[in-house]
């Protein structure tokens, strides 16, 4: 375990120079107070859970101290949003403090987000406010517990510092760790502005540090290209299969690693819904849930074309190619774990359609039907499950295929089953509702509610005692909330 002030820096973004980010010191915010801290973050960085207590913790995540060897800086990056170039982006409130090694040899970015005004804030005011920070925050850690890969969330500090969104709220900051900040939209960057020899450090840069294995292929910046498509397929697969939806997915908020990157107006399904927004200013439904499919590889081509100084076209081409199969695969291989099938069969994937369908159209919870699924036998389930829904010919038609088809699965042992469904199948999601409920607790000064949730989400697989209330359908105004995506 290390102490706050021991913590080894080798900020290596820092000493590609200039061209690639600009030094910028954090603006501190009034009044900095722990919110919330995740010990499982913590541990990353060797970090002792106790210090996240300390005054100096909370002094460090607002600005008002800073280590000696780190440098902050703000990266320069563009990116497509809602499918326009936007030439100059940039971290307009968030900085790169540093990069650390742990005791492991792992490295991670420290990015401080809502940390002041930086040369590519434009209007902004560079600050984030506490309702956002709480959101990152919980989503981060909701789904890396969920082991769909995301950046991660240290802590968030609350402040007095006013801000104005829709109406005055306070700055908060959060500190978000991921072991590298590179975005779609850094590539696209170098590419549209015209300096192929910049664009080659940062391509050389990334290989060396995060994709070494590529670097022994014939082709290492095609080789990068497919893991960046590989990786891709399967994180939107698993958003898929849990039912998240990102909300704004920009070519600027896809990282080059395929992790979860930037959240604003994300959310988990509550009913199933194929075309549920979760954004309410994406008013042609742009990043709906079900076309972050197709997005995913919209973006992978925006990529592409910022890659085509290093790559052939055709190559590109080729290797796109890969990304719907290998989504599809992934995909009915997580739904058949989800379902409790472990055998493979040519109709399977009609069989979770239907189920989709039926749970479409009657607004069944998505999470609740396959935690319960496991719940009893395939029998005992579908009957207590039937009255969920509304089709209930349809849906006694579905059970019967599911029922016979699980029994084609051999002998069945009742008890294993429910433990390897539950395994996949969380009992507790980052319902809208319950993020809404913590953060108006948070905003009159009681972080007790943030911190309670941020527990249970930690462990979404296992039963809570006295948590039970967490793991309920959400109430009808919960269902409707409006997320803003200012943040
Ligand atoms: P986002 O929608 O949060 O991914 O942000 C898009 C761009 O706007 C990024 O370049 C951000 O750094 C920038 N940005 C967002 N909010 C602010 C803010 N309050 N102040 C300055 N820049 C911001
Ligand atoms: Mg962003």
């Amino acid at each position: 375990m290390k102490a706050l002030d021991e913590l080894t820096f080798d900020n290596r973004f820092d000493r590609l120079g200039d061209a690639f980010s600009a030094h910028v010191l954090p603006e501190p915010i009034d009044n900095p107070r722990l919110v919330v801290a995740s010990p499982a973050a913590m541990a990353l960085l060797d970090l002792d859970p106790s210090v996240a207590e300390t005054p100096e913790f909370a002094e460090l995540f607002s600005g008002h101290k800073l280590w000696a060897d780190a440098i902050p800086r703000a990266m320069v990056y563009s990116g497509h949003q809602f499918g326009s170039y936007n030439p100059q982006l940039g971290d307009g409130r968030g900085l790169l403090l540093g990069e650390v090694y742990n005791e492991a040899g792992e490295h991670w970015d420290l990015h401080l987000k809502g940390a002041g005004q930086t040369p590519f804030s434009r209007m902004g005011d560079g600050r984030a406010v506490l309702r956002s920070s709480i959101r990152e925050f919980l989503a981060s850690e909701a789904l890396n517990a969920l082991n769909i890969p995301t950046t991660r969330a240290l802590c968030v500090i609350g402040s007095d510092t006013p801000v104005w969104r829709e109406k005055q709220e306070r700055a908060a900051m959060i500190l978000r760790l991921a072991p590298s900040h590179v975005r779609f939209g850094h590539f696209e960057y170098f590419y549209y502005t015209k300096r192929p020899e910049q664009q080659k450090e940062l391509g050389d840069h990334v290989l060396a540090m995060h994709f070494p294995q590529c670097l022994e292929q014939p082709e290492p910046y095609l080789a990068m290209f497919r893991e960046v498509v590989e990786r891709n397929a399967e994180l939107i697969a698993k958003w898929q299969a849990y039912g998240f939806c990102h909300g704004v997915m920009n070519t600027d908020n896809m990282s080059i690693l395929g992790i979860t990157f930037d959240f604003g107006p994300f959310a988990f399904l509550d009913d199933f819904d194929a075309n549920f927004i979760c954004n309410h200013s994406d008013d042609q439904g742009r990043y709906s849930f079900s076309n972050q499919v197709p997005i995913g590889q919209w973006n992978l081509s925006a990529l592409a074309q910022a890659l085509t100084p290093f790559i052939s076209v055709e190559a590109l081409r080729e290797t796109l190619g890969l990304y719907l199969p290998l989504f599809q695969a992934h995909y009915l291989d997580l739904m058949r774990r989800r379902l409790g099938l472990t055998t493979a069969e040519d109709d399977d994937q009609k069989l979770l359609e239907s189920l989709l369908q039926l749970m479409q159209n009657s607004s069944v919870d998505y999470s609740l039907f396959f935690r319960r699924l496991g719940d009893q036998t395939p029998e005992q389930a579908i009957t207590r499950l039937r009255d969920d829904f509304v089709d209930l010919k349809g849906f006694d038609a579905w059970g019967e295929l599911y029922v016979a088809r699980v029994s084609r699965e051999g002998t069945l042992d009742q008890e294993q089953r429910r433990q390897r469904m539950h395994a996949v199948n969380p009992l507790y999601i980052l319902r809208n509702y319950l993020a809404q409920n913590a953060i108006e607790a948070a905003q009159n000064g009681d972080y007790s509610e943030v911190r309670r949730l941020h527990t249970v989400l930690s462990n979404p697989f296992e039963e809570q005692p006295g948590m039970e209330s967490y793991a309920e359908r959400p109430p009808e105004w919960g269902k409707h909330l409006e997320i803003s995506c200012s943040s």
